[in-house]
């Protein structure tokens, strides 16, 4: 790579976008990282570190500062009421020789970044990626700083990791077909007294939707669910205390026609979104910045036909990932009443049934596929 090449832009600094720079910095490739927040967010949405996450990260550091920092998932218990619990070991997940860990997202992606500083890259806040243009050879790119200053430059390569709500993915005209769930769902990261096993996560049936339970560190925990009352649902014993955090959300599952165009690729939720009961947005995100690196830095290096096998490995990936998780989510949700008894009945056979609970455990843990980055 010449030492005055232009660097590779990358819009988002979610995990996506830190990945990704993580990866082409240690390839050698230049790169920069802007992100139109401030600050990091210090919510998390994801908590789960699927072990497809860590093998990919082990060579970079972060994974064992992961797992130091973290805690691991020992099981899946499945309540019904009036009915016994299904317990499902996770740990160690299948045939890896990792489980899942519960890490926050925010420190998730605080060891990316700190990977990253240590490569010489720090992210830009409070830059947005506003308007982007294809050449043959580059990408133009209008910036726009917090204080309104607009910076037009170039880069040979965009990655757009920016999230759901994507501005490189409109920009360049891809449709993001899909549908959404009807009903808002809830989130709480509250301090729980509560007999529930803490080192494993819960998942409960409930007569009109669904709940989940995990621990984030000590006595907080992260409750979300459907339904009316989804907190009632926790059991017998259970004091909720303080909440440190309440959000509602909608569920939708959608990809994105193509996985990029050109010069200009995507990744993440920029890419594809999910419900969060696969815990797979963040990690297929990390899975798609890995194949992205790879791709990339072969590209400048003087292959560019990598540049299209990218969409060309990660599309189908997408699709497939959000036709599993999305037909879980319409399983677990608990709507309309007609599926809500097949559910009741079905889940906990499935569970219980070798071949059917391998499979779940392998779309849970991301070993659903093989990470391919040739082809
Ligand atoms: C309740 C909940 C729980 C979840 N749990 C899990 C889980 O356990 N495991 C899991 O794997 N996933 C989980 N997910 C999904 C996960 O949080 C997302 O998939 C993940 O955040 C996607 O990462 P990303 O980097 O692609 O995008 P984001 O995290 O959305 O980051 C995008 C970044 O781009 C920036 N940006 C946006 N537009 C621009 C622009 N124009 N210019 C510059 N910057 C821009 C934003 O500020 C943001 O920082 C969960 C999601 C929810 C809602």
């Amino acid at each position: 790579m010449p030492s005055n090449a232009l660097p590779v832009m990358i819009a988002g600094a979610g995990p996506t976008g830190l990945a990704a720079a993580l990866w082409l910095a240690r390839r050698g490739v230049p790169v920069r990282v802007v992100d139109k927040a401030t600050a990091p967010s210090s919510h998390s949405k994801a908590l789960a570190v699927n072990p497809r996450t860590q093998d990919l990260l082990e060579d970079t550091g972060v994974t064992a500062r992961m797992l130091a920092e973290g805690w691991t998932v020992r099981g899946l218990s499945l309540h019904r009421s009036g009915h016994d619990d299904v317990a499902v070991p996770l740990s160690p997940l299948l045939d890896s020789d990792r489980s899942l860990l519960s890490l926050p997202q925010s420190r998730t992606e605080a060891l990316l970044a700190d990977a990253l500083r240590a490569q010489g890259v720090t992210v830009e806040r409070g830059v947005k990626l506003d308007t982007l243009t294809q050449r043959d050879d580059s990408v133009a790119i209008q910036l726009v700083h917090a204080d309104g200053a607009v910076e037009s430059t170039h880069a040979p390569l965009l990655y757009g990791a920016d999230g759901a709500h994507s501005t490189v993915r409109q920009a360049l005209g891809l449709a993001f077909p899909g549908d959404e769930l009807p009903e808002p769902w809830q989130l709480w990261d509250l301090h729980l007294t509560t007999p529930l096993d803490p080192d494993r996560v819960h998942l409960f049936l409930r007569p009109d939707g669904f709940l989940f339970a995990l621990r984030v560190r000590d006595d907080l925990w992260r409750v979300m669910g459907n339904g009316t009352d989804p907190l009632a649902a926790l059991p017998v014993g259970t004091v909720c205390g303080e909440v440190r955090w309440q959000s509602d959300f909608h569920i939708a599952h959608r990809v994105a026609e193509r996985a990029g165009v050109g010069r200009v690729l995507l990744g993440g939720d920029a890419a594809h979104v999910h419900s969060p009961l696969g815990a797979r947005g963040m990690n297929l995100g990390i899975e798609d910045a890995y194949v992205f690196a790879d791709c990339a830095a072969d590209a400048l290096a003087g292959r560019p036909s990598r540049l299209a096998s990218y969409a060309r490995l990660r599309h189908p990936v997408h699709r497939q990932v959000v036709r599993r998780v999305g037909a879980l989510t319409r399983l677990m949700h608990g709507r309309p009443p007609s599926l809500r008894e097949l559910r009741d009945v079905l889940v906990p056979r499935l569970m219980r049934f070798g071949p059917a609970r391998r499979q779940f455990l392998r779309v849970a843990g991301g070993l659903d596929h093989p990470v391919r980055t040739r082809g």
